[in-house]
């Protein structure tokens, strides 16, 4: 009986030692951004306020699809990354918790912009264009003209030859898909997504998966944000990064609290951070390319200089409504069984 005691004392003793050495996480984020980004910025925040944190990375539209499926008992606190018009879908469903960030009055108009459109729940923290790249060893051997312009990657020479995002799941061909709509009509841009369907070889659920397999030589043509490719430009590969001549659309990046988030006091602290010049210094480190939303911030040296691009008047508040979202993610669907 004694040595059971002792026994089950040990075990006591063992397990209160065990549980005093895992310090719970003070923060559990949700990060859309590169992977890469994703792991430097937890290591720079841990860094800067000694809080544990757990980070995850995931697609944009999955990141909503968690957060709705949590509403009544979350388990995330900060969203940080992906997509704006992402954000506001989420803010119009009530999933988000407003917050007047520290560094509010250094954003960039831009920002500004959207923090007001936003309703005060999602702030902007990089901006960058939509384009594509093509990989130019492939295109010389395949002996193929260089496609310019959105319209070309309909041609039939590109069939079997082009990736783009999914965008049930990426926010970045959520943000491909409304700006056809606002570039031709909707009319107009679903007859030339179902003419581009036949040339997807694979619709990926990562927005810049396209762009990463067009840079190692896997398919010809990567549908991305520009930062995305320069970064794989970066790196060594052969891409040629097109602006299409019709126009192009734009993301604004946001931050975002959950609401009914466990940890409000950490999560506005990690909101700060990522607004901070320091927070945004984190995504050149990791060789990102996106445009900073603080003015104090420096601009990484490759970043595409957005304001020589011909770009749409993104209409962040219609494309940022759940009811658009799910009206034109169901007209997708259909016109890709429909082309199939
Ligand atoms: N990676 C980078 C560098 C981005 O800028 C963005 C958009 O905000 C994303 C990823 C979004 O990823 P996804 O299209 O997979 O949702």
């Amino acid at each position: 009986m004694r040595g059971i005691s002792a026994f089950g004392a040990g075990v006591a003793l063992w397990l209160a030692t065990a549980t005093a050495g895992m310090t719970a996480p003070s923060l559990t984020v949700l990060c859309g951004v590169d992977e890469v980004w994703c792991a430097a910025m937890q290591k720079a925040y841990e860094a800067e306020t000694g809080l544990e944190i757990a980070m995850t990375r995931r697609s944009t539209g999955d990141i909503l699809n968690q957060i709705r499926a949590e509403k009544d008992a979350p388990t995330i606190d900060v969203w940080w990354g992906g997509t704006g018009d992402t954000h506001l879908q989420a803010g119009s469903e009530n999933l988000l918790e407003p917050y007047q960030p520290a560094h509010g009055r250094d954003m960039l108009p831009w920002a500004q912009n959207f923090f007001a459109m936003s309703g005060g729940r999602s702030a902007g923290i990089y901006a960058g264009a939509l384009g594509f790249a093509y990989n130019a060893d492939l295109l010389r051997a395949a002996k193929l003209p260089a496609p310019t312009c959105w319209k070309d990657l309909a041609d039939i020479a590109y069939r079997g030859r082009i990736q783009s995002g999914n965008p049930n799941s990426s926010g970045t061909a959520f943000t491909t898909l409304a700006t056809l709509v606002q570039l031709f009509g909707e009319d107009e841009a679903f007859r030339y997504l179902a003419a581009l369907n036949r040339n997807i070889e694979r619709y990926t659920a990562s927005g810049s998966a396209p762009v990463k397999a067009a840079a190692r030589g896997e398919v010809l043509i990567g549908i991305s944000f520009m930062h995305d490719a320069v970064t794989q430009k970066q790196a060594g590969s052969p891409l040629v990064i097109v602006a299409p001549c019709e126009g192009t659309g734009y993301e604004i990046g946001a931050v975002s609290i959950v609401r009914g988030a466990r940890h409000v006091e950490a999560a506005k602290r990690f909101v700060d951070f990522a607004l901070s010049p320091e927070g945004q210094a984190t995504g050149a480190a990791a060789g990102q390319n996106q445009v900073p939303s603080n003015s104090m911030a420096s601009l990484p040296l490759a970043a595409p200089d957005i304001s020589l691009i011909k770009m749409v008047d993104y209409d962040f508040a219609t494309f940022g409504t759940p009811e658009e979202r799910h009206r034109l993610l169901k007209r997708f669907d259909a016109v890709l069984s429909a082309t199939n």
